[in-house]
């Protein structure tokens, strides 16, 4: 327990998102808010399920639902404190000591709509415990030395991420700004993602791929690709986490890179996608695209699959047999 003063003020500024986090709690972002079922004890209805929303720049949160409302004695929402008080049934003061002991005293944040929702801030954990050698990640060909070195893990303890295989993305930085969890069975969703993360503003791997000193990258769509590349001696590879690229990740590739080799999916998606990328990105670079056979995804291809396909993109001596 804390033996000082609480701040209630700086305890009072931990995103609400990564409080949120830390519970498990996932919301979609609709707009500047997150939405979606409410996480309270008092909240009793079954019929609202996106009750509860989080107004992000403001660090507030409120559930309409009327049951929640009247058990909460007509309060409509609160700031952290209020929800942490709530969810562990404790004092404000005592929610304001646990905030302080589980995110350290924050650094205020300076509260502007645009860039508060859309920049990632830095995950105030880390899961611990998790395990690198896992079926899923044998049946998917990442060994465990691939998945110790990547923080590639199945994870079993409690919160979102509970089931499944956790994989930690960090920003150009290299601060941890989300773990992606992979479903290992099948469920839906197959990607969680912490409440309020942007894949848009982030590139899986860069802060590896900016330090190999080469000229090229490798872009690839999934993080599963960018851990099979990487695998294959490949350093200089960074995944899109999907098919799209916003002009934030041009941007990262356009400060670090001089010349990029595009190998997304051999779907439909992935060829409109290349079309799509090799137009933006060769305003600002070079670029080459690998068209893989229909069907065919980076992460299925065997190491020499793989070299034998990046070897005629990739100069030698930048980036090969790493
Ligand atoms: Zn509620």
């Amino acid at each position: 327990m804390s033996a000082g003063p609480i701040n209630f003020q700086v305890a009072k500024q931990v995103p609400i998102a990564q409080v949120l986090a830390h519970y498990g709690v996932q919301l979609h972002a609709t707009g500047g808010e997150l939405r979606g079922q409410c996480p309270l004890p008092e909240h009793t209805s079954r019929e609202s399920r996106n009750s509860f929303s989080v107004n992000i720049a403001r660090n507030l949160w409120c559930c309409q639902s009327q049951s929640c409302i009247h058990a909460r004695d007509g309060e409509l929402g609160g700031t952290v404190l209020d929800l942490v008080a709530r969810l562990e049934r404790c004092s404000i003061r005592e929610a304001a000591v646990r905030l302080t002991e589980w995110f350290g005293e924050v650094t205020p944040v300076p509260v502007q709509a645009t860039s508060v929702s859309q920049t990632n801030l830095p995950l105030r954990f880390q899961l611990s415990g998790l395990e690198h050698s896992h079926s899923y990640l044998e049946g998917r060909g990442i060994t465990a030395l691939t998945s110790r070195t990547l923080g590639i893990g199945y994870y079993g303890g409690p919160g979102m991420m509970q089931g499944r295989v956790a994989i930690p993305v960090h920003n150009e930085a290299h601060e941890l700004v989300a773990y992606a969890g992979r479903s290992v069975e099948g469920e839906d969703p197959k990607y969680r993602f912490p409440p309020g993360f942007h894949k848009s503003q982030e590139l899986f791997l860069l802060h590896r791929a900016k330090h190999t000193g080469d000229h090229a990258v490798i872009i690839v769509e999934g993080f599963f690709d960018a851990a099979k590349v990487w695998q294959a001696g490949h350093r200089n590879v960074v995944a899109l986490m999907g098919s799209s690229l916003s002009d934030t990740q041009a941007g990262l590739l356009q400060k670090h890179f001089r010349q990029a080799v595009l190998m997304l999916d051999g779907d439909d998606a992935g060829r409109a996608a290349t079309d799509a990328i090799t137009r933006r990105l060769s305003q600002i670079m070079e670029v080459e695209a690998i068209h893989l056979k229909p069907g065919v995804q980076p992460d299925q291809l065997a190491p020499t699959e793989m070299n034998e396909t990046l070897s005629g993109h990739l100069r030698p001596g930048r980036g090969l047999g790493r």
